[in-house]
């Protein structure tokens, strides 16, 4: 029999599941459509389990390091069969979060694989969401007002390095690894890559990172990229920059051998597994996007700001319209979508006020413009910079590698970006974040009293050095 509802959600992820509560909370009578499980990519095959190991893997580095903290420790030992074992418990404890939050909202959840009909005898508009359900039983038909596509997306792989799960991995793949290898090669050096490349070294895994353009996190400010190439090298992680590599050369046997070109030669890397993180793929297949007029782009679904396609009632939110492919942009996006179809008048996203983070030792964060894109837009730049090693909290940590970078308009005095490369500076983003969406002035950042000692020292401190006025530096 077909369900009726206010809003019906392809993709329980991050995005999709935050804006389903929303909508409820908003009086919207709402399902969720999933074919695998409520949290998706982030809390089952990204952000919570890729975290979980890569704090096993500090606290393992940091008990290497104990002695420098006055604490000696027999040589440590991995047991990664644990370390899985605890990183699969947090997944599946925010698991059943999740499934308790849609009872709480009175969420219908459909387990099985929904795709948009064409206009129908159920609808004249293209929306009824058909639901293959996992169990076996006959397709349910929903009839939904609205519909929100968050499906989400895929890791890409290149031609010739098709994933096959042993040799050749993908994140999703590299998550469930039973062993650690000895050495791995990873292509790409971007986020998931440099990652990956910090865990697997903190765990004693010999690292190779294959990036293709000249510069690691070819997105962050170049500052950032260059501290994170020096603090990749400083851990063993052989990194090799503008690298083409030659996919037809690849040999499998008790490991992988591929070539590359780098500088005008061809290089041979050899190693136990290789890790392709090449960016990700939008899931716009097989999910009805023919029996509508959703115009898709590049492999993204195009929408307004308010997320809407070009069927003004079925909605786009999260990794499945490109742009910043962050599971805390897709609630985001996800929950302006809601409040738009509930005639409400949400701001749209402004990507610069979105933080991004990068959860390698040392962390990375930032918000806004890099001091390139802020010149590139034709902005008198001032820049004031602040390192860690001045920081009394930081040497308390024993962590004292990377600074923090504020680029503001030397006109205006307005804020244009921050960029951080340290301890916590994932924790301490927010900061920025919120400076960015209050149009807060360096000089007001450093009004506020960054208590003493905390790390956030470093950006106050930083905010004082845009105009030259930093006390400790
Ligand atoms: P990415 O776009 O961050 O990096 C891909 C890298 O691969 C780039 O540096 C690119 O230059 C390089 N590359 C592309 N083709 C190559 C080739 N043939 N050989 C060598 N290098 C090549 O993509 P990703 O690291 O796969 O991450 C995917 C998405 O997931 C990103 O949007 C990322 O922001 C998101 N993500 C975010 C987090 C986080 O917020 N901490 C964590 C993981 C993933």
């Amino acid at each position: 029999m077909a369900q009726e509802y206010d809003l019906v959600v392809l993709g329980g992820g991050t995005g999709g599941y935050v804006a389903a509560i929303r909508a409820s909370k908003l009086g919207l009578k709402t399902a969720i459509v999933e074919k695998r499980e409520l949290g998706g990519t982030c809390l089952h095959r990204g952000c919570i389990p890729s975290k979980a190991l890569l704090r096993s893997a500090e606290v393992f580095r940091q008990t290497k390091e104990a002695d420098q903290y006055g604490i000696t420790t027999d040589t440590p030992t991995l047991n990664f069969t644990k370390v899985q074992e605890r990183k699969q418990s947090i997944v599946d404890t925010l698991h059943k979060g999740v499934q308790g939050l849609m009872k709480k909202g009175k969420i219908d959840v459909y387990e099985g694989f929904g795709r948009i009909l064409g206009p129908s005898i159920f609808s004249p508009t293209a929306g009824t969401i058909s639901v293959e359900m996992n169990n076996g039983e006959e397709n349910e038909m929903l009839i939904p007002k609205n519909v929100l596509v968050a499906t989400g997306s895929n890791p890409k792989s290149l031609p010739g390095l098709e994933i096959d799960g042993d040799f050749v991995m993908s994140s999703d793949e590299a998550l469930h690894m039973e062993e650690l290898p000895e050495s791995i090669v990873i292509v790409g050096g971007g986020v998931i890559g440099i990652e990956w490349a910090s865990m697997l070294a903190d765990f004693g895994v010999e690292v190779t990172v294959l990036e293709y353009l000249p510069h690691i996190l070819p997105t962050e400010d170049e500052d950032i990229s260059k501290e994170m190439l020096k603090q990749m090298k400083k851990k063993g992680v052989n990194i090799v920059t503008s690298a083409k590599v030659l996919p037809d050369t690849i040999e499998k046997d008790h490991g992988i051998t591929i070539q590359a070109e780098v500088a005008g030669e061809t290089v041979s890397y050899k190693a136990e597994r290789m890790l392709v993180s090449v960016g990700r793929s939008a899931n716009v297949k097989n999910i009805g996007l023919e029996n509508t007029d959703i115009q898709v782009d590049d492999g993204v679904i195009q929408t307004n700001e308010y997320y809407q396609t070009k069927e003004s009632h079925i909605y786009a939110i999260g990794d499945v319209i490109g742009g910043m492919q962050l599971a805390h942009v897709a609630s985001h996006e996800g929950i302006i979508a809601v409040e738009h179809m509930a005639n409400n008048e949400p701001h749209p996203l402004d990507p610069e006020q979105v933080p991004s983070c990068i959860y390698s030792n040392p962390e990375v964060a930032s918000v806004g413009l890099t001091e390139k894109a802020a010149k590139e837009k034709g902005y008198d730049v001032k820049v004031g910079k602040f390192p860690f090693q001045a920081v009394g909290k930081a040497l308390v940590h024993g962590e004292t590698d990377g600074f923090v970078k504020i680029i503001a308009d030397k006109e205006t005095d307005d804020l244009l970006g921050v960029h951080m490369v340290g301890p916590h500076v994932t924790d301490m983003i927010s900061e920025a974040g919120l400076a960015k969406v209050l149009d807060a002035t360096p000089w007001e950042i450093a009004e506020s009293i960054h208590p003493h000692p905390t790390l956030a020292e470093a950006i106050g401190e930083a905010a004082m050095a845009v105009d030259g006025n930093q006390i400790h530096g």
